[in-house]
This record gives structure tokens, C-alpha cells and sequence, in this order.
């Protein structure tokens, strides 16, 4: 059979090319493995899918060239994929920071791409495996009906060949296997010769493995507001501690800056300077204890884990040791701790819960306007299978819808 297009993979960068390329009055068709399209929206968002953000910019995303995402971003903006959801008539709301999610379920995302894909004539083919891509302009054995493309399916004989002028590899990257993530893309980019960055885990929850691991199970569902550092990069928000390690929006965020080996600083108390704090109620309120007095800003029992956590070893004779009985030094090493935290984390949980994949097929070998491979005619690459990961914030998405819309111009 044969198609102008064939887009490998059904998830956010797919539908959007595909239902734009369809609109366009090619003829699409969609395959993926997976026995249902946008598996990955669906479980976006917790359940709403935070589809984009209001402040979209290129210093959101990482990306060994930070040019690259500059023009398909601002050729199809957030403002862009908003009027689209605002077409369907889909109820949202913005939670934070410019993030915006769906006011009812993600399936109205996903309904939205679907209904759009059919109004432009796309075919979706699930439970569909690609055994095998040849070019038929090297191999000139196989028919070409004008195309440079064949695939060989798990749908064997005839009726699993498709012929395409232009196919477009859709299929991202390794989070979260169970949601259909394979490194086809990888294979395929290998295939052709093109350059890829390793990959590891993103927006990932950290994993403790050292004695800081009872104090994470005693607190595990507690949260706090913290900054965390890591590499130059930093991130304001809550940190959750968890029977694993560490997680919460903050930890996802730094963790894509960090490698194994790297210390964080984490500041528990971001709005307080913890030394002249210290002074200043040791002469108001000698007798208040250390646990007492970090209370104020902590929960009780954070405060209790944390402060027996870090001052074992300073106080011999227990840890309610009233402030009175602090020295100077002894405080600025008390507000060292709590402002500035050096934790060295074990790992992550991997792509298992990650929620993106970073590293993936080298942007140099891209164009940035069309997204087809530089030296491999009609073949293009989209969406996280790129070596492009956005902050946590509707930003990944963003990327999906973009990437995907400027390679529906040129298909
Ligand atoms: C739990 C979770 C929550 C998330 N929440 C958000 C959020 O709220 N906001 C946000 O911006 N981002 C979020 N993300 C990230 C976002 O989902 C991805 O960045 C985005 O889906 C990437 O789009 P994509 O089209 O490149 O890949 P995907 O959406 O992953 O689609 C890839 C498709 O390719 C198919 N495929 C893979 N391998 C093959 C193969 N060998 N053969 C055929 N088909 C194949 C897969 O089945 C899949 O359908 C979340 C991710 C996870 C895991």
C-alpha cells in the first residue's frame, strides 16, 4: 500500500504531524505497536495533561544545541496549540507558573488529535511492529511506486508493505516501557548513520540507598518547599520525600541536570536566613529547643527526622539541646545545613517512571525547519526521540506539538 507519508508512532508529536500533514491533503498513515494511541497523554498530568505553558522559551529545554528548538517553537507557539483546544471547546485551567491542564480528564487531549486526525483523512494502524525500513533508492530490487521508503510489518506478505515518499519517526524515547517506549527511533537513526547522544533518565524521583534512607521512609509523604541546585542550574518548589528516596517537583526538575557522582544543595528553609535567625532567638528565647525552633517552618516531625538526621554526632547528650547552649560556630553549621544541604543521591528510578528520555538523535544531523535528516531525503524525526527534553511544565508537550506541526509543512 502505499502513502505520502507514513508516521511511526501515535503519540503526541505523530497525531499532531499527522492530522496538520492530512489537513494538508496528503495521505497519512499512522503505525504504532501499541494496542492504543497516546498512551502517554492519557497518563499525562496526573490524569489532565498539562499540554502546554504560557511561558514557552527555548532556555526551558535541554539540548546540546540550544538554537535548535528556537524556530519550529516559535512557528508553532503554546498560543497556537491553545487556540486549538479552545476550537474543540476544552475546559482548562492554568495551575502554576504558566502550566496549563485540563479542567476534566487528558482523554480530552487525546480526543481532540484523534478527531482532528480523521477529519484530514489520517488512517491509524495500531498493534502494527516495523520489522524492517528500506530505502529503495540504494535498493533498487524493490518496487518503488515513486517512493523511497518501504516497511516490512509483523503483518507479513503484501498486505504489511507500505510505500511511502516520506516517513517520519515519531516514536520517543525510553520512559516508561509499559507505556509502549522502545529506542526504535535510536535503531533507525543507527540505520541511516546518524549521529546520537547517549540517553539517560529525566524528571525522575531520586533514589537513596545510604543511612539518609530511614529518614526518607519515616518521612515518606512530606513535603517542603525547597531550592535545589545542581550543575549551575536551580529550581524553586515543593520536594517530597518518599519510601525510595526523594521525588516532588523540584527533585524531578534538577534531576535533569543531574549526573552519578553529583552533589545537591538543597536550602530546606529558602526564606530564611537560618544564622541570623539562630542569633536572634537565642537572645530572644534561649531555652527554645533546636527541634522547636526549626518547627517553625517545617512540620514537627521533619523537623525532629531531620535535626536527630544531621546532629547526631554534635550533640553527645541527645538532641533537645536548647539554643542557649549553641556557640557561633556550632549555628553556622546548623544554618549551613539547612540552608545549604549537600546530598549526594544513590541514583534515580530510572526510565521506569521517568518522564522523559534525555539525550536521543544529534540535532546537527536535523534541519531545524523541517526536521528531515540532512543527509537522508524524506526522512524525519520528531518529538522526544530528538535530543531535546524540556523542563517539567507542559514544556515536553509543547515540543511534541511543535516539532510534529513543522514537519507537517514539508512531508
Ligand atoms: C507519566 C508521564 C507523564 C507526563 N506528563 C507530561 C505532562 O503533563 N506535560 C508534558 O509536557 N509532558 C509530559 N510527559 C512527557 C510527554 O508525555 C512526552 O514528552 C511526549 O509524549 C513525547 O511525545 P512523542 O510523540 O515524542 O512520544 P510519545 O508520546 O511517547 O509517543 C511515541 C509513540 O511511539 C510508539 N512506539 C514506540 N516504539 C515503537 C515501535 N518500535 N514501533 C511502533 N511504535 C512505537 C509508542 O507506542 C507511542 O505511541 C509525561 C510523560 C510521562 C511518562
Amino acid at each position: 500500500m502505499r502513502y505520502d507519508v507514513i508516521i511511526i508512532g501515535a503519540g503526541a508529536a505523530g497525531l499532531m504531524c499527522a492530522a496538520i500533514a492530512g489537513q494538508r491533503g496528503r495521505s497519512v498513515l499512522v503505525l504504532d505497536h501499541a494496542n492504543k494511541a497516546g498512551k502517554k497523554i492519557l497518563m499525562s498530568g496526573g490524569g489532565r495533561c498539562n499540554f502546554t505553558n504560557y511561558y514557552v522559551e527555548p532556555e526551558r529545554y535541554l539540548c546540546q544545541n540550544p538554537h535548535f528548538c528556537k524556530s519550529a517553537l516559535s512557528r508553532y507557539s503554546q498560543w497556537d496549540f491553545i487556540a486549538l483546544v479552545d476550537k474543540h471547546g476544552i475546559p482548562y485551567h492554568e495551575k502554576q507558573f504558566g502550566e496549563l491542564f485540563c479542567d476534566n480528564k487528558s482523554s480530552d487531549i487525546l480526543d481532540m488529535l484523534l478527531s482532528e486526525c480523521e477529519q484530514a483523512g489520517v488512517k491509524i494502524q495500531l498493534n502494527t511492529s516495523i520489522e524492517a525500513i528500506i530505502d529503495t533508492s540504494i535498493n533498487t530490487e524493490v518496487s518503488r511506486e515513486n517512493c523511497q521508503y518501504q516497511l516490512l510489518t509483523n503483518k507479513g506478505g503484501s498486505s504489511g508493505e507500505y510505500n511511502c515518499e516520506s516517513l517520519v519517526i515519531a516514536s520517543g524515547g525510553l520512559s516508561i516501557p509499559t507505556l509502549g517506549a522502545t529506542g526504535f527511533g535510536y535503531q533507525i537513526a543507527e540505520q541511516f548513520n546518524l549521529n546520537t547522544y547517549s540517553t539517560r533518565a529525566g524528571l525522575v524521583p531520586f533514589t537513596i540507598t545510604n543511612h539518609l534512607k530511614a529518614v526518607c521512609i519515616e518521612l515518606s509523604g512530606s513535603s517542603c518547599e525547597v531550592i535545589i541546585e545542581c550543575n549551575g542550574q536551580s529550581f524553586r518548589g515543593n520536594m517530597l520525600f518518599t519510601h525510595r528516596g526523594l521525588s516532588g517537583p523540584a527533585v524531578l526538575q534538577i534531576s535533569s541536570y543531574w549526573q552519578v557522582g553529583d552533589n545537591l544543595t538543597i536550602n530546606l528553609l529558602p526564606d530564611i536566613d537560618l544564622a541570623q535567625a539562630l542569633r536572634k532567638t537565642q537572645h530572644e528565647r534561649p531555652k527554645l529547643s533546636l527541634k522547636s525552633f526549626i518547627a517553625q517552618w517545617l512540620t514537627q516531625k521533619m523537623s525532629e527526622q531531620l535535626v536527630e538526621y544531621f546532629f547526631t554526632n554534635l550533640f553527645e547528650r541527645g538532641v533537645s539541646q536548647t539554643l542557649a547552649e549553641l556557640n557561633a560556630e556550632q549555628m553556622d553549621m546548623i544554618a549551613a545545613q539547612f540552608n545549604a544541604w549537600q546530598l549526594g543521591p544513590s541514583g534515580t528510578e530510572g526510565y521506569r517512571t521517568a518522564e522523559v528520555t534525555l539525550g536521543g538523535i544529534d540535532t546537527d544531523e536535523i534541519s531545524s525547519k523541517t526536521m528531515m535528516a540532512k543527509k537522508q531525503q524524506g526522512l524525519y524525526f520528531i518529538g522526544e526521540v530528538l535530543d531535546v527534553t524540556g523542563h517539567l511544565g507542559g514544556f515536553n508537550f509543547q515540543w511534541a506539538w511543535a516539532s510534529g506541526w513543522a514537519a507537517a509543512q514539508y512531508v
